[in-house]
């Protein structure tokens, strides 16, 4: 066992992890811990946009920005939060700018921005174009611009260090544990500060865009060190993931003008969302896939809808809305543009299921795509563990793992890689501080203990259960119960069989025995924790009885204000799960309707 000393640990190095760290690193000894090699981190596959109210090509505001998330979110976002976010957003990408980002321009070498779902001008209704991007590889490029940073500002790397547990010690933050995969040697990490960010865990679905590294390890840490999480049930679904694959088709092929045709050849977003039609939020837009498919409307009658980006298609309905370029002039495509903003995703349909988007329609279905929940932060990024939202002293979480909460019900595409740079750079602000004012917290006289006892009960089980079965078993009650539609009976048989599954689990077969990378005891160790977060994702959504963003019930289709303004939290306890709620923050929005 190696020990190590750190005033900040950051565990994982995708856009929040980094972020958090050059910022930490300012001020205090920063080491980053990365299961996966840090350019392998999931931001990479962002492809569409970072949203920033710049004003390149029209006008736009942050307070439009910041309207539009609240709407987006269903009224469920903090707004405290939202507003600093989308104030915080203009200098954030400009600072990446200077970081050395290669976003795309426009002529006048202003980035250029595209529009995404949700993104509006607040006085007309009309999509604005608020995405700032790098053709299809925003994310990529973000991640690998703050990774050069990271290097020169000689952030520690610890690469393919798997942590396994979060020390607490009296209510403090003490350190980690972490097994390193080369060795399967334990390594301890003493920290005055941890922040998590470990990204999502869209692998609790059976169709989904997320990597498989998106196993939910910092909520299933959390979970067991008695922090709740937040707003679980709220999972967000994105519209365009390739039929029966799940791979994403970015929104930004609706903003450059793709549409979403059913099986009779129509544009049924002109049903669903009059004003911005295939520009509406995801939520509503899976949820019209759906009823669309259930009327038999797919395409030839399957689960299926076509996405088409073909010049000919776009150039029609973009003269059907009187789309305009920003001069003014209207809106037309030739192949060569669309193969210039979409380069990547020319490349996936043609690689995966060889279809060229530039002559012929993308076959796509909703796909579990972003979680909304995770650990509660405040807008610093520091940990709150309770409907008071007390800080827990030196522990942060920040990206797609934390629950700030700025996207409430629903994310508004784009905002996500904002949440990542925004949060992340308050995150290790607050974390340097914290450490500079506070000593190290005594480390516990076994600090591995807990970890090997847990990773020996799973070395050491009976054998007799497949972990690919239960894995199959727990996506498809997931996907089945507790995805874009819900109903009280689904959810009570989800919430029953992944108990199920958790029992069964304690009986899973891992049949390398080795340390040297033994990945199959990994595996184990990562479904272990999809499983506790798909039990608490079941809870929360049974008991919420109201539709609101991207928890859709049928049996019950109203928002309910009244009695579920309010965010969930919830607590893994004595073998179940606890919940309770805390009141959403409000400055000046008062809930509405959603139209769109
Ligand atoms: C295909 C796709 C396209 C997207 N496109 C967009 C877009 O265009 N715009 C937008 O705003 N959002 C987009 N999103 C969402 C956004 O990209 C993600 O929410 C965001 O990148 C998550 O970043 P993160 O830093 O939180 O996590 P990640 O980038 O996933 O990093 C997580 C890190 O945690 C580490 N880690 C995890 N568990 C452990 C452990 N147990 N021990 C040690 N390390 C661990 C991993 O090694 C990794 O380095 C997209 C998402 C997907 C899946």
């Amino acid at each position: 066992m190696q020990k190590h000393q750190y005033e900040v640990v950051v565990v994982g190095a995708g856009g929040a992890g980094l972020t958090a760290a050059l910022y930490a690193s300012r001020n205090a000894s920063t080491a980053v811990i990365s299961k996966l090699y840090p350019t392998r981190s999931h931001t990479g596959a962002a492809q569409g946009g970072i949203g920033a109210a710049l004003g390149n090509t029209e006008e736009d505001h942050p307070e439009w920005h910041a309207f539009d998330t609240v709407k987006g979110s269903d009224y469920l976002g903090d707004q405290d939060a939202i507003e600093f976010m989308a104030a915080e957003a203009v200098d954030a990408v400009y600072e990446l700018e200077h970081m050395g980002l290669p976003f795309s321009r426009n002529p006048d070498g202003t980035i250029a921005q595209r529009p995404f779902g949700g993104h509006t001008n607040n006085e007309t209704g009309k999509p604005v174009r608020r995405a700032c991007y790098a053709a299809d590889r925003t994310g990529h490029m973000i991640l690998q611009t703050l990774y050069q940073q990271s290097i020169k500002n000689q952030v520690k790397f610890f690469d393919e260090f798997y942590v396994l547990d979060l020390l607490i010690v009296d209510g403090k933050t003490a350190g980690l544990v972490a097994m390193e995969l080369a060795t399967g040697e334990m390594h301890i990490f003493q920290a005055k500060a941890v922040i998590i960010a470990t990204g999502g865990h869209g692998r609790v679905w059976e169709t989904t865009s997320n990597a498989y590294s998106y196993t939910g390890d910092g909520v299933a840490l959390a979970l067991r060190k008695g922090i709740p999480a937040e707003d679980m049930e709220f999972y967000q679904f994105h519209p365009t993931g390739i039929y029966k694959m799940g791979i994403l088709i970015t929104e930004g092929v609706r903003g450059e003008g793709g549409v979403l045709i059913n099986g009779e050849g129509n544009r049924f977003m002109e049903t669903y969302a009059p004003t911005v039609k295939d520009l509406a939020s995801r939520d509503v837009i899976s949820r019209a896939m759906y009823l669309e498919m259930k009327a038999g409307r797919g395409i030839n009658g399957k689960r299926f809808m076509n996405l088409d980006v073909t010049p000919e298609v776009v150039n029609h309905y973009a003269e059907i809305d009187g789309r305009k370029n920003p001069d003014g002039s209207p809106y037309r495509v030739t192949a060569s543009d669309i193969l210039a903003k979409l380069p990547d995703i020319i490349d996936f349909c043609e690689t995966y299921i060889g279809v060229n988007p530039v002559t012929d329609p993308m076959p796509v279905q909703p796909t579990a795509h972003y979680a909304m929940g995770g650990i509660p932060t405040n807008k610093y990024g520091e940990v709150v563990v309770d409907e008071k939202n007390t800080v827990l002293p030196g522990l942060y979480a920040a990206g797609e793992v934390a629950c700030v909460s700025v996207h409430g019900a629903n994310r508004l595409g784009t905002n996500a890689l904002l949440d990542l740079v925004v949060f992340g750079k308050y995150s290790g602000l607050k974390a340097a501080e914290f450490a500079n004012s506070e000593a190290y917290v005594d480390l516990p006289p076994d600090p591995e203990a807990y970890a090997m006892q847990q990773l020996n009960a799973i070395r050491n089980s009976s054998g007799k259960e497949n972990m690919i079965t239960l894995a199959s078993e727990m996506k498809s009650v997931m996907a089945e119960h507790v995805g874009v539609f819900r109903v009280e009976e689904g959810m009570a048989e989800a919430v029953e069989k992944v108990r199920e599954l958790k029992e069964r689990f304690k009986d899973v077969r891992v049949d390398d025995h080795g340390s040297k990378y033994n990945m199959n005891l990994i595996e184990a160790w990562e479904l272990s924790n999809l499983i506790d977060i798909a039990e608490v994702t079941a809870v929360s959504a049974l008991a919420r009885k109201e539709s609101r963003g991207a928890h859709s019930r049928d049996d019950y289709p109203d928002r309910d204000d009244d009695n579920w303004l309010k965010h969930t939290l919830a607590w893994m306890e004595n073998g179940g799960v606890r919940l309770a709620y805390k009141p959403v923050t409000m400055t000046k929005y008062t809930p509405k309707a959603r139209s769109y």
